[in-house]
């Protein structure tokens, strides 16, 4: 199977292909950062930064590019109400979101290009523009006219008048259409400014993408993704630009990602109270006051169930976001957990260690256990298959659960645990284990331990435990079972579970 895109623009799935063999450019539109990052501006970067470990998996190299817009009417708001300047301001939140990416393991972003450093490149497409018809100066503004471009509104598959009357237009007597977009806008008493042949001012938020992208990854993108929001009017506006400008396609994939929806319940939502009937969604964002900060979440939830509820939805889908939903998906994931410790008891070996394949080869089935490593090689095929279609990490989280079971039943069956040794299949699990690691490497999981499970004080933490353990071992020895049953309550109170097993009692947080 060869991997297949949804493309918006063409309302279809698609073989795909690059403009250069094996290199692929991703263009995403990232945040205007006057506020502190909410849960549904990671929605993209973890999308795409699995697209592109899927890419690089199957041998692509990818160059990826994420925007910054830190000169904006929100931030020149932002910054007044806080008493700041624009510039501060900006900082501040781009290294809030850059910190935000890190905990969610978004890693392949390979540049992140400010607005501000590239207004000489925009004043460039501008003129242009003008010089090709396309675009005219009004009073100090730039505009671009819509009726000068026959493709306008192809991205969203709608004529000009039908997009006009479905979208929030801003209102200037300086333009000559109701549907012209500003690329440029004179400054006002102030506010931040540069130069242009037009007088001083700044540029619009479209022309900030259009001109940056064509800088970093050249004429044509592979793929250019953004939040389903943002197809109209910015992604038909940045294609309209760009390609009356360049007379070339702008991308060849456009991907748009279903957006965050917040379930409504009646108790408290991400720690904040939500009013509305249980079941119902609504959807998340900034200008709507109900987005929660990343920070606020990962006060109190792990980053990789994060990260795993949003890739287990497919892509195109909204989110469903909840204090539940996310409870449901750490419940999920301990089973992962578990398997790692199991695997440890009986490899002597760290999961996390786990030296698996960061590139696509075939799976050899061969092995001790044939029908234990075809099942494992199936779950894979599966896998691999259906992120081949339009990366379909929904489906894909789903066979990781169907190959932790395959490795559980057999460390069972072959009673690992049971302090026999067998070589043979510690040999075969191992090479399980080693396509799990493989392939949760794709969705970017489990790529280190969970160090909040121990607060971090690891060595502490172990140590304290097994002076527990033994405690109630010697209480059990001298029949004192009150003893022994206070210490498995009192520690299952502050969520420490004891595991008797062959060969001696374990514990889990959990
Ligand atoms: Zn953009």
């Amino acid at each position: 199977m060869a991997l297949r895109v949804y493309n918006t623009l063409t309302q279809q799935k698609e073989p795909f292909q690059t403009m250069q063999p094996g290199k692929v450019g991703i263009y995403v539109c990232g945040p205007t950062v006057y506020k502190p990052s909410h849960v549904g501006h990671m929605v993209g970067p973890v999308i795409f930064d699995t697209v592109k470990r899927y890419l690089q998996y199957q041998g692509y190299q990818v160059t990826w590019v994420v925007n910054i817009t830190d000169v904006d009417d929100k931030l020149i708001v932002r910054a007044r109400e806080l008493n700041t300047t624009v510039k501060d301001l900006a900082e501040k939140m781009t290294a809030d979101y850059v910190d935000c990416l890190k905990k969610l393991n978004v890693t392949g972003i390979d540049l992140m290009p400010r607005a501000t450093e590239h207004i000489a490149g925009m004043i460039e497409m501008m003129q242009g523009l003008i010089d090709k018809g396309y675009a005219y100066p009004a009073g100090g503004d730039v505009y671009f006219d819509v009726t000068k471009d026959p493709d306008y509104g192809k991205l969203c598959n709608r004529d000009p008048e039908q997009l006009e009357a479905g979208a929030r237009i801003e209102v200037s007597d300086r333009k000559r259409n109701p549907g012209d977009f500003a690329l440029w806008k004179g400054a006002k008493p102030g506010e931040p400014k540069w130069d242009s042949p037009w007088g001083p001012g700044r540029p619009g938020w479209h022309i900030e993408c259009s001109a940056m992208s064509m800088k970093l990854l050249g004429k044509t993108l592979d793929i250019h993704g953004g939040g389903l929001d943002l197809q109209f009017p910015h992604h038909e506006n940045e294609l309209a630009q760009s390609e009356s400008y360049t007379d070339q396609p702008f991308a060849t994939y456009w991907m748009h990602n279903g957006l965050m929806r917040i379930r409504k319940q009646a108790g408290k939502v991400g720690g904040r109270p939500a009013a509305g009937a249980e079941g119902e969604t609504e959807k998340m964002g900034g200008s709507l006051n109900n987005a929660i900060n990343v920070a606020e979440v990962l006060a109190q939830h792990e980053a990789e169930t994060v990260r795993f509820l949003l890739l287990a939805t497919h892509y195109r889908s909204p989110i469903e976001w909840g204090d539940e939903r996310l409870q449901e998906v750490r419940r999920s994931l301990d089973g992962f957990y578990r398997f790692f410790e199991r695997y440890q008891r009986i490899t002597g070996q760290n999961f996390y260690d786990l030296a698996a394949p960061t590139k696509h080869a075939a799976f050899k089935e061969d092995g001790n256990n044939k029908e234990f490593l075809a099942q494992v090689s199936k779950h894979r095929g599966a896998f691999l298959e259906l992120m081949e279609d339009d990366f379909n990490t929904g489906g894909a989280t789903g066979t990781l659960y169907e190959l932790l079971t395959t490795l559980n039943r057999f460390a069972d069956t072959q009673q690992l645990e049971g302090g026999k040794t067998n070589e043979q299949a510690v040999c075969d699990l191992r090479r399980g284990a080693e396509v799990l690691r493989e392939l949760s490497q794709i969705l970017g999981l489990f790529h280190q331990p969970l160090a909040a499970r121990t607060g971090g004080n690891d060595q502490l933490v172990s140590g304290l435990m097994q002076l527990l353990i033994d405690l109630r071992a010697e209480a059990r020895k001298t029949k004192n079972f009150a003893l022994g049953d206070q210490i498995r309550k009192r520690l299952g109170e502050l969520n420490v579970t004891l595991e008797d097993r062959p060969g001696g009692t374990g514990w889990r947080i959990g």
